[in-house]
């Protein structure tokens, strides 16, 4: 049933990403973004929601969708419940890997993440082929601001106090937990057990 499900191309949406496209094309809204990232805070829970609206109502979403990142809130949560309903979707799956602080501490400050197709690479786990470029298109790895320790720190708070209730938000429903600790594969077939399990269903990812 993954295979069928890959055989789709549900679309893997993460907010993080769409929030770096605003960024990246130099709007006011670009600029607020920009201030807020810097800090390790979340953007509001109005413009995310929107944007996510925004996205899922696009016809490549219509079987369904992986959410990377969002919600993050219970207000979002909320939120996309109600979209769902609206939409005639089921419920979310939801997945969350569960990595210990100081582990998503050392990960965050050795990701590189590529200036121009964004790529990601690690400099202890997913080295480059040339160090400092992309294996992609040989543009420059960046560190991305708010890897930088202190921000670390400040969005690992962010996630205590606004992201960890969405956990018992979802309690009752399809909730899954996974330690995200474990080696790629590991990670990978407990996710492909989890779909194997369930079937129809939205999926939704939350990542610490
Ligand atoms: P990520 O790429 O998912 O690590 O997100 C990077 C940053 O984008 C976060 O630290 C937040 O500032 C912002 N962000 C991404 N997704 C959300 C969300 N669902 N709600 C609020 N802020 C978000």
């Amino acid at each position: 049933m993954v295979a069928e499900w890959l055989d789709t191309k549900i679309p893997i949406i993460s907010t993080g990403d769409m929030l770096r496209l605003e960024i990246a094309a130099g709007s006011d809204l670009g600029d607020h973004v920009k201030s807020v990232m810097a800090t390790g805070g979340l953007v509001s829970d109005e413009l995310v929601n929107r944007i996510l609206r925004r996205r899922i109502t696009q016809p490549d979403c219509a079987k369904g969708f992986i959410l990377d990142g969002y919600p993050r809130t219970v207000e979002q949560a909320e939120y996309l419940d109600e979209l769902l309903r609206e939409r005639g979707m089921p419920p979310p799956v939801v997945i969350h890997l569960d990595v210990p602080a100081e582990v998503l501490v050392g990960r965050m400050v050795c990701r590189r993440q590529c200036s121009k197709c964004g790529m990601q690479f690690n400099i202890l786990s997913r080295r480059p082929r040339t160090p400092g470029r992309c294996d992609a298109c040989n543009a420059e790895l960046i560190v991305r601001k708010d890897d930088k320790e202190e921000v670390i720190r400040e969005r690992l708070r962010a996630y205590d106090d606004l992201t960890r209730p969405v956990v018992s938000y979802y309690s009752d429903g399809s909730y899954f937990q996974i330690a995200g600790d474990r080696s790629p594969m590991y990670i990978f077939e407990e996710i492909t057990n989890v779909l194997e399990s369930i079937s129809g269903a939205a999926a939704g990812v939350v990542k610490q």
